[in-house]
């Protein structure tokens, strides 16, 4: 379905046409609803639903979440999908639908979803092998776990943010090698991980066979797991990341269907040694979403999504196989995206390799962590049908003074 057969006026490269749909969450005021997002517009689930534009067996109406619709499963998801399609290119139904779009620009973008429990995931071999070198230089920076299981922790749901809310440097203990005692302060050494998050609609109270991945994952949003460098490297050891990385984790407030992103399914990289049984699927892939990463406006790197060592289905069994439960809104990212080159990397700890290679912004000044009042902005698209392109939109967020 190219972008040219709605009777919205849109371009064929419309990365918000009718083949992609995302769904969000809107506000005005006091109030909040349910939306999903057609161009620079946004149609009203809760009033299209009300109005019997749309048959979601009641998942938006009174709803200011998409937690419901995610819940209701894939029938439901699919009908929807095909119901909003009817509506976005059938020229009868232009003169009930307009009257419930609102421009992106006029309402406040919300958390689509509210946030269950959220897992953070370490699945690119380059990011992993990078950290490795900086966190324990001389070692194997691969440890002996990383190519046998999709390492990954437990993260903190109350502070995931929607794009747009604002960073406060973090306050912590930190001790370099030199230091004889640790100190307390704002972190010096502040960083972004670009990744993308999926998120689970359907919950099982049961291990998720890695070929059910479709029938519980809802969609994908793109995730700036911010991290404070000299926080994490004096607390990480034996337990792992823990304050360096839960006072906020920003994700983008589109939120994007599965149904959306299946021209962007790839093959994901072979993997050896062989991994055990439960983590085999039946068709091993991933989705080549293509990051892009701004610093204040300047484009520093290009992460791609697609050679991940772990994939999204791959993840969800791991995360559950020992019994662990999944509710609706559960988050899980993939880790930070990192390609093999250094302007493929996700994390300015990678890409200025650990503060020693400054990056030059086009404004002209050096940076290698963040500082005061600096913007990130992250973006993805991915291929869509007949040539199109899937946009993710972007997340973002700018660095406030500490709290
Ligand atoms: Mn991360």
């Amino acid at each position: 379905m190219s972008a040219a057969e709605t009777w919205l006026e849109l371009a064929d490269e419309d990365p918000f046409g009718v083949h992609n749909l995302p769904y969000c969450a809107f506000g005005q005021d006091r109030f909040r609803w349910p939306g999903v997002r057609i161009g620079d517009r946004i149609l009203n689930l809760a009033a299209a639903e009300g109005r019997d534009l749309i048959d979601a067996g009641g998942a938006f109406l009174g709803q200011a979440t998409l937690n419901r619709f995610m819940s209701a499963g894939p029938p439901v998801w699919r009908r929807v999908r095909e119901g909003l399609t009817e509506l976005f290119t059938t020229p009868r139904h232009r003169e009930a639908v307009e009257p419930l779009l609102l421009a992106v620009g006029d309402v406040r973008l919300d958390l689509p979803f509210e946030v269950a429990d959220y897992v953070d995931f370490y699945s690119s071999q380059e990011h992993a092998t990078n950290l490795g070198r900086l966190f324990r230089p001389g070692g194997e920076p691969l440890l002996p776990n990383w190519k046998h299981l999709p390492v990954g922790y437990h993260g903190r749901a109350g502070t995931v943010v929607v794009s747009g809310t604002d960073v406060p440097r973090p306050h912590g203990q930190r001790k370099s090698p030199d230091d004889p005692v640790p100190t307390f302060g704002p972190s010096a050494r502040l960083d972004i991980e670009a990744e993308v998050g999926f998120v689970v609609g359907v919950p099982l109270q049961a291990p998720v066979p890695i070929d059910d991945f479709r029938a519980h994952v809802f969609g994908a949003v793109l995730v700036n797991d911010w991290s404070a460098r000299d926080l994490q490297a004096w607390e990480y050891q034996p337990l792992g990341p823990f304050l360096g990385k839960s006072f906020r984790t920003s994700i983008s407030p589109w939120l994007v269907p599965l149904d959306a992103l299946d021209a962007a399914r790839a093959p994901a990289p072979p993997q050896d040694p062989a991994v055990l049984p439960y983590l085999r699927a039946a068709d091993h892939y991933g989705y080549d979403i293509e990051l892009e990463v701004f610093w204040n406006g300047t484009l520093v790197s290009r992460p791609p999504f697609a050679g991940l060592y772990w994939t999204p289905a791959q993840q969800l069994a791991h995360l559950t196989v020992n019994g662990a439960w999944t509710r609706t809104g559960d988050l899980y990212a993939s880790g930070t995206v990192s390609g093999p080159t250094p302007d493929q990397t996700g994390s300015f700890i990678e890409r200025t390799w650990n503060g020693t290679h400054p990056l030059q912004l086009a404004d002209g000044t050096p940076r290698t962590f963040l500082l005061d009042g600096d913007t990130v902005t992250i973006t993805a698209t991915a291929p869509g049908p007949s040539g199109t392109r899937v946009g993710f939109g972007e997340v973002t967020g700018t660095i406030t003074k500490p709290e």
